[in-house]
């Protein structure tokens, strides 16, 4: 006999084990979006003239957060969604997301700009990685593309920019950088502060499991791909991802309970740790701490 959800003594498609509940297809969509409302509104206040871009790569993450945005805010006249893709040049890989972004963003009527390494820094990411060997391809792209969507948010007067990052990522990147023992990147986490010529960041997805964003997008039929980066290898992401993962299995919650643990320390390291002050690249003009952006440094420009 089927498992009954605890709402509502329909069928179940889900157990929480963190949770202990039972959830129906309804309840489980409700859950979700329920988790989504409440972290917008925990890191900001939507307000009227609001530009919202969303970094749309054509995962079932970026799909599931412009898909839910838009079901937030199309009824509202003073808010804008614009999504933004950027095509890193990867071949055999880029090219399928793109083509899900581009589904989505045209069922939807949204706005898509679509701005590709090769024409602002004159190689693709195959390329750059193919001539220089020091660092992995996620270090590039990482870089890269955080700079280059900040330029492009920018551009169109976009007043918050927020990115597709899910309870798991969460719970890696704070592991990785506690197993580094770099706290003062780890606060730098933290929900961002207004800052001259950045754009506002927002995680919408942070308190979704991967596993329920990857379910919520199939129970809503959305067009997602399911392939993986060729470089996702190189980092040591997986292994930590393994690591958690593991630990879930056999203590669930854990992936909530290291990043509630991660959001207690910002309250009380955040005045240890102030952001710094932020100047132009003497370069290409885009906000950074030192007088050479990151992105600047990596291709070599002086
Ligand atoms: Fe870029 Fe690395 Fe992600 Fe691939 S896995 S898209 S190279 S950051
Ligand atoms: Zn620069």
């Amino acid at each position: 006999m089927p498992i009954k959800c605890m709402k509502c003594n329909k069928d179940a498609i889900i157990f929480q084990k963190y949770s202990g509940m039972h959830l129906c297809r309804k309840h489980f969509i409700e859950d979700v979006e329920r988790k989504i409302k409440l972290t917008i509104r925990k890191q900001y206040n939507v307000e009227k003239g609001d530009i919202i871009a969303v970094a749309l790569s054509g995962g079932k993450d970026s799909i599931v957060l412009l898909h839910i945005l838009h079901k937030i805010f199309s009824k509202r006249r003073d808010v804008e969604i614009v999504a933004i893709t950027i095509d890193e040049g990867i071949e055999g890989y880029r090219e399928v997301t793109l083509e899900k972004a581009r589904k989505l963003t045209s069922e939807l009527g949204i706005r898509h700009i679509v701005r590709s390494f090769k024409d602002e820094y004159d190689k693709t990411l195959d390329e750059l990685v193919a001539q220089e060997r020091e660092l992995g391809a996620c270090s590039y792209c990482g870089v890269l593309r955080k700079s280059l969507m900040n330029k492009i948010a920018n551009e169109i007067g976009a007043t918050k920019l927020a990115t597709g990052h899910n309870l798991d990522d969460e719970a890696q990147t704070i592991m990785m950088n506690h197993l580094g023992g770099d706290v003062e990147r780890m606060i730098r986490l933290s929900p961002p502060r207004a800052l001259e010529g950045l754009v506002l960041r927002a995680k919408p997805l942070r308190k979704v499991p991967e596993k329920e964003i990857a379910l919520y997008a199939i129970v809503n039929d959305l067009p997602f791909d399911m392939s993986e980066c060729p470089y996702a290898h190189e980092a040591l992401r997986g292994e930590v991802r393994d690591m958690i993962n593991d630990f879930e299995v056999r203590h669930p919650g854990t992936k909530y309970s290291i990043m509630r643990g991660f959001d207690k320390m910002v309250g009380i390291l955040g005045k240890e740790f102030p952001q710094a002050s932020l100047t132009d690249c003497r370069v290409c003009g885009e906000p950074c701490t030192a007088e050479l952006c990151q992105a600047c440094k990596l291709l070599g420009r002086s």
